[in-house]
């Protein structure tokens, strides 16, 4: 069971934002930025590049799902992450996204 199954199972706590019948959103526990949530689907998928046709209906429900809890936080800016491999800082295998927001975000990031 991945460290996001386990907080879907309410096995272990979470600051839980917002949730649907498809997605979760929870805040990080090592915040990045002054809001920095996670959006993540209930369904596993270990990383973005392990995605198939069939799982298009929960990838969009992802990225709608930023927009929901962005709008519930009141964050205008905001970037939007998905770390997809090791070499890309991937740590935990169910995928997820990243929202950052509440400052100001310099590009390219590092
Ligand atoms: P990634 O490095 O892209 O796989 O992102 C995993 C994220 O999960 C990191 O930003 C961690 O800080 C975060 N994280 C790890 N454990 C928890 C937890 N128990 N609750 C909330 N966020 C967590």
């Amino acid at each position: 069971m991945t460290l996001f199954e386990k907080i879907i199972a309410r096995q272990i706590p979470a600051d839980i934002v917002y949730e649907d019948d498809h997605t979760i959103a929870f805040r990080d526990i090592h915040p990045q930025a002054p809001t920095h949530v996670l959006v993540v689907p209930r369904q596993v998928i270990p990383r973005l590049d392990l995605a198939t046709e069939a799982d298009v209906e929960v990838l969009g429900r992802c990225m709608l799902a930023v927009g929901i809890v962005a709008k519930k936080l009141g964050l205008s800016g905001y970037r939007v992450v998905i770390n997809n491999g090791e070499e890309a800082g991937q740590t935990v295998f169910h995928l997820h996204l990243h929202i950052l927001g509440g400052r100001r975000l310099t590009w390219p990031p590092g």
